[in-house]
């Protein structure tokens, strides 16, 4: 593949590419809808001398004002996913958004992904994350991801036992390798119609529990097990806190939501707020599920 299929762009704001909608702009941004183009993007980056950045759905980013240096990989439009009914088995590329495949799961008869309907995510960043809610998460059905590394080189499997899953953590984290697609396997056989109610279920629970109508990144901090950062929060009595545009979700409290202008700035001084205040009051720092890209003391 040449570079001139790569339509690589320039100067793209990324507030577009994140469920926050803040972010400033990328230097360069490819969004490949192909392994392929995938494979000829990191080889762009490597012949250009480019730094490059892969993010999937932006839904548990905050990414500078100032943007992003280098290549930004946003692999969004990487999707597609075939279903086994028979065997359970799922392949699913990076960018399939992990809510389409719960409910194509539930048309199936594959149980197993119920609680992933309303994570606005993609299948790769749900395997970096090892998301989860409701008593599921993504470690429980993953069976293997193909990774390639970022510098370049061979794509490799990497299995379930390989990743080291932890609560919302994955060795993925710490590694610089790209997450091209996933294996998962469910459980095959279940009524349909039953699967379908769950799944909605579990998305109206949801929706009437967390604010979904303003841009957000879910949850913000990582629960200091056996403690709840949203209770924490609460107890301080910092629902409605703001800086600029950024505040505290009056829904729950370990949401901060964009209440229009937030600047990236904003958000993470509310979530240093947070952090000092909690620690003040319990002596426990609260670390953020979200990753920071762009700041200088990124998460
Ligand atoms: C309204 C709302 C509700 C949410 N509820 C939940 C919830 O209940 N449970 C939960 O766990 N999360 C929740 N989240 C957070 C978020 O949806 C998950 O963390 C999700 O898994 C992130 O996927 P993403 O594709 O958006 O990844 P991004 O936010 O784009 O990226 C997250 C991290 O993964 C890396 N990454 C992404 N894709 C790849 C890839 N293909 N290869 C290598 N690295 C990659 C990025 O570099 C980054 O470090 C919620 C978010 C929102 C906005």
């Amino acid at each position: 593949m040449h570079s001139k299929q790569l339509k690589p762009r320039q100067n793209i704001p990324l507030a577009e590419f994140t469920t926050w909608r803040v972010g400033g702009p990328a230097t360069w941004i490819i969004e490949p809808e192909s392994v392929d183009e995938v494979l000829a993007a990191l080889q762009w980056a490597k012949a250009n001398g480019q730094p490059c950045q892969v993010i999937g759905a932006g839904s548990n980013l905050l990414i500078h004002d100032n943007g992003l240096p280098g290549l930004t990989l946003s692999l969004r439009r990487l999707q597609g996913a075939d279903l086994d009914s028979n065997s359970g088995v799922i392949e699913a590329l990076a960018g399939e958004p992990i809510p389409t495949l719960a409910r194509r799961a539930a048309r199936a008869g594959l149980k197993g992904l119920a609680w992933a309907v309303g994570i606005p995510g993609t299948v790769g960043g749900a395997a970096v994350m090892n998301a989860g809610a409701q008593g599921g998460c993504t470690a429980d059905w993953l069976e293997a991801v193909r990774v390639v590394p970022i510098q370049g080189g061979e794509s490799f499997e990497l299995k379930r036992d390989q990743l080291e899953f932890d609560y919302r953590y994955s060795r993925l984290q710490q590694e610089n390798l790209l997450v091209l697609s996933a294996r998962f396997r469910l459980e095959p056989g279940h009524n349909p119609q039953e699967l379908r109610r769950e799944t909605n279920s579990n998305l109206s629970h949801r929706t009437s529990t967390q604010p979904y109508t303003l841009p957000s990144c879910g949850s913000v901090f990582r629960n200091p097990e056996p403690l709840k950062a949203g209770r924490l929060i609460q107890e301080l009595g910092l629902k409605g806190e703001r800086v600029g545009g950024a505040e505290i979700s009056s829904v729950h409290a370990n949401f901060i939501v964009n209440t229009g202008n937030a600047t990236a700035v904003d958000i993470n001084q509310l979530i240093e707020l947070v952090q000092d205040r909690v620690e003040q009051r319990h002596a426990v720092r609260l670390h953020p599920e979200v990753k920071r890209l762009g700041f200088a003391a990124a998460a």
